[in-house]
C-alpha cells in the first residue's frame, strides 16, 4: 500500500488520461476550474492536498479577520458576551503563532493522508460532474449531527482531569474566546476533535460508496464558519441561534469557556439539553430573562463573574485531583469554594 502510493505520488500517470471519456461542454464553471486545477498540478495525490490545506488556511484566517476588526472597533462592545475581555492584537498574535504551527505541523501530514485514504473507501476526488446540490446539503447536515454527538462525548473526555491536564488544558487559555481561538489547541485535541469532522464523511462514503471530496470541502469550510463563530465571542440580534434555537452559537460555547462544566456540543443544543449538562446555563438564562431591562446588565455581569470564578474553582479541582470536574459527577455538584 505505502509503495504504490509512494510510486503513484512519484510518478503518477499523466491526469489528462483520467479526464478522456468528460464531456467538458456539460460542466459548470466550478467543475471546469476544479478539471484545470487537477490538469496544471498532474498528480492527483498532490491536488488533492495542496487543495485541502490551501482551503483550510484561507476558509479559517479569512473567517477570523472580520472578527479581529469586530474587536478593533468599540462599537461593537455592546454584543460582546463577556464585556470588556476584548483581546489584545497581542493575544491575538500569540494565538496565531501557536494555530499556524499546528497547521503547519499536525494538519499536513493529516490533510495528505486524506486523499489516499478517500480513494481507498471510493470516495470521488479529480472526477466531474459534482453531485446535485440538494445531494450535498443532505450529507452535510447529516455530518453536523454525527460532529456534534462526537464532539460531545470526546469534548467531555477532554475534561476528565489527567486529559484536560496534558491535552485540553491549552485551549481553556481564554475564558473569553476569540475567533482565532478556535484552533488553539493541543496537537492531540486537533486530532481527536478532527475524527468528528472526518469521521462523517469517512463512514458515509464506507457505508453508502458514494460521496465527492468536493461535498466534504463544503462540509469543512461551513464547520470552520461554525467553530470561528462559537468562538467569536459575540451575540448579535441577527446571530443564527435567534433564527435556529437549537443551534449552539456563540453565547453557549463563550459560557463553555467560563463556566468550565456545561455546554460541551459544539453545533446543537439538545444533547447537553438531553444529558443534563446546561443546568447552570439554563439557570443564568433564565434569571437575566426575570429581572428588569433596567437592571439586567448589573445582574448580567454579577451572575458572570460568579460563573467565572466557579469555572476557574472548577478547572483548578479537574487539575489538581486529575479526577474530571465534570465526567463522574454530575453538573449539579457544588465546588467546594478554597
Ligand atoms: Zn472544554
Ligand atoms: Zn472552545
Amino acid at each position: 500500500m505505502f509503495e504504490s502510493l509512494l510510486q503513484e505520488l512519484l510518478h503518477p500517470e499523466p491526469t489528462a488520461h483520467l479526464y478522456a471519456n468528460t464531456d467538458f461542454t456539460q460542466l459548470n464553471w466550478f467543475e471546469m476550474q476544479w478539471v484545470n486545477w487537477y490538469l496544471w498540478i498532474d498528480n492527483p495525490i498532490l491536488a488533492t492536498g495542496l487543495m485541502s490545506f490551501v482551503l483550510h488556511e484561507i476558509v479559517y484566517f479569512g473567517r477570523c479577520i472580520p472578527w479581529i476588526i469586530v474587536d478593533a472597533i468599540p462599537y461593537f462592545n455592546r454584543w460582546k458576551l463577556q464585556p470588556g475581555k476584548v483581546p489584545s492584537p497581542k493575544d491575538q498574535w500569540e494565538c496565531t503563532k501557536l494555530v499556524l504551527l499546528t497547521h503547519f505541523t499536525v494538519e499536513i501530514p493529516q490533510i495528505w493522508l486524506f486523499h489516499p485514504m478517500a480513494e481507498a473507501l471510493g470516495m470521488q476526488t479529480w472526477q466531474v460532474p459534482f453531485p446535485n446540490w440538494k445531494t450535498m446539503a443532505v450529507q452535510v447536515a447529516i455530518f453536523f449531527v454525527l460532529e456534534d454527538f462526537w464532539h460531545y462525548f470526546a469534548h467531555k473526555s477532554l475534561h476528565y482531569g489527567p486529559l484536560y491536564k496534558r491535552i485540553h488544558k491549552i485551549h481553556h487559555k481564554y475564558s473569553a474566546p476569540f475567533g482565532l481561538a478556535a484552533e488553539y489547541a493541543h496537537p492531540l485535541e486537533v486530532l481527536i476533535l478532527g475524527v468528528g469532522v472526518i469521521g462523517g464523511p469517512m463512514l458515509y462514503c464506507f457505508l453508502t460508496g458514494e460521496m465527492h471530496i468536493a461535498t466534504v470541502y463544503l462540509w469543512i469550510s461551513v464547520k470552520l464558519f461554525q467553530t470561528i463563530d462559537a468562538h467569536s465571542g459575540y451575540d448579535f440580534p441577527w446571530s443564527l441561534r435567534h433564527i435556529l434555537p437549537f443551534w449552539g452559537g456563540a453565547d453557549y460555547h463563550d459560557f463553555h469557556h467560563m463556566s468550565f462544566i456545561n455546554n460541551y456540543a459544539s453545533c446543537f443544543r439538545w444533547l447537553d439539553y438531553l444529558l443534563g449538562t446546561d443546568d447552570k446555563f439554563r439557570a443564568y438564562k433564565a434569571r437575566v430573562a426575570a429581572v428588569s431591562a433596567k437592571d439586567r446588565q448589573a445582574v448580567e455581569q454579577q451572575i458572570l463573574d460568579d460563573t467565572e470564578k466557579e469555572g476557574l474553582r472548577a478547572q483548578k479541582e479537574a487539575e489538581d485531583a486529575g479526577i474530571a470536574a465534570a465526567w463522574n459527577s454530575s453538573s449539579k455538584r457544588e465546588v467546594p469554594a478554597q
